[in-house]
């Protein structure tokens, strides 16, 4: 089991430029005590590397990265209400898509079983050409077209539990056929994307599945969309990797949005994710997202990556 972060994600703060922003420094603060105390679980933490510009231009256009580069450069400043970059945020940033990297490398490299990126700032809101929702770049889409475009791999599974739509992975994958995006998410909250009538295009017609769920849904909505939507149209698919975008806002205690899952409640996702990657024979890494409650996002990281690193992983009831 492998861990991937770096110092220089606690410094990318927009609370400098939007005071009081949710997605802050103390986020990855909560997650690495809470591992800390249980002597990380038994994981191998592991530094993340920056991630290359062309690793990024996987998914960005070059006009986009230059961008965000320009921007931290000159100080930085808010690209929207939302979202903002300073001047410790490119950094911060190519360390985040690094840790996503380097856990798909490690993981197709078969050096473990489940691998666990613990980034900030977040990734799956970012769209190939704009930053949105306190994401800069999408971190587990650059790790997904890294799998595919140098380490062979043929077919990845992405599934975002975000309780928001991970617009940005959906736009980047939405006409391709060899990355299968699912998304259970809160409809009608931002980004307001993600309609289940949204099933890609071109030939990525069918590899996007969006499953909205209503405000104050329980994990029973969840895991009944997981168990009869999700995992048996991966099975069809039969990827080589998965990939979670791991977002904890879905947690009752949330205060970003409204649904009401428990903190075991990702652990029985992830354990579900973990039994059925282990039939396709394929590994698992996690790509951390959103989750702006400290305790409950520290909780539901540290119960998930328990999970995942299971031996037998349990069936869900
Ligand atoms: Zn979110």
């Amino acid at each position: 089991m492998l861990y991937f972060s770096h110092p220089a994600c606690l410094l990318h703060d927009p609370g400098e430029g939007l005071p009081g922003h949710p997605e802050r420094p103390e986020r990855l603060v909560a997650i690495e005590a809470a591992l800390e105390e249980r002597d990380w679980l038994g994981w191998e933490r592991r530094e993340a590397p920056r991630a290359s510009e062309e690793e990024l231009m996987l998914v960005h256009p070059r006009e986009h990265v230059d961008a965000i580069r320009g921007l931290c450069e000159s100080g930085g400043g808010a690209i929207d209400v939302d979202t903002y970059a300073g001047e410790a945020s490119w950094e911060a940033a190519l360390r985040s898509a690094g840790a996503a990297c380097a856990m798909a490398r490690a993981l197709v490299a078969g050096e473990a079983k489940v691998g666990f990126s613990a980034g900030r700032p977040p990734g799956h809101h970012a769209e190939p050409s704009r930053a949105m929702g306190f994401c800069l770049f999408d971190n587990v889409a650059v790790a997904a077209a890294l799998a595919i475009a140098e380490l062979g791999v043929d077919r990845v599974f992405i599934f975002d539990w975000d309780v928001h739509h991970g617009n940005g992975t959906a736009a980047i994958f939405r006409e391709r056929a060899d990355v299968l995006f699912a998304s259970i998410h809160q409809g009608g909250i931002f980004p307001g994307t993600g309609h289940r009538d949204d099933t890609g295009s071109g030939p990525g017609e069918g590899y996007t599945i969006n499953l909205p769920v209503p405000a104050s849904s329980e994990e029973g909505e969840w895991m009944e969309l997981l168990e009869s939507e999700v995992l048996p149209a991966a099975n069809r698919f039969e990827p080589q990797l998965v990939l979670i975008s791991a977002g904890f806002d879905a947690h009752r205690e949330d205060p970003l949005a409204e649904c009401r899952l428990e903190t075991a409640s990702f652990a029985r996702m992830a354990a579900a994710v973990r039994a059925a990657a282990d039939g396709w024979g394929a590994p698992v890494g996690a790509v951390l997202e959103g989750g702006y409650s400290l305790p409950a996002l520290a909780e539901s990281t540290v119960a998930t990556m328990s999970a995942l690193a299971a031996e037998d992983a349990p069936c869900p009831s």
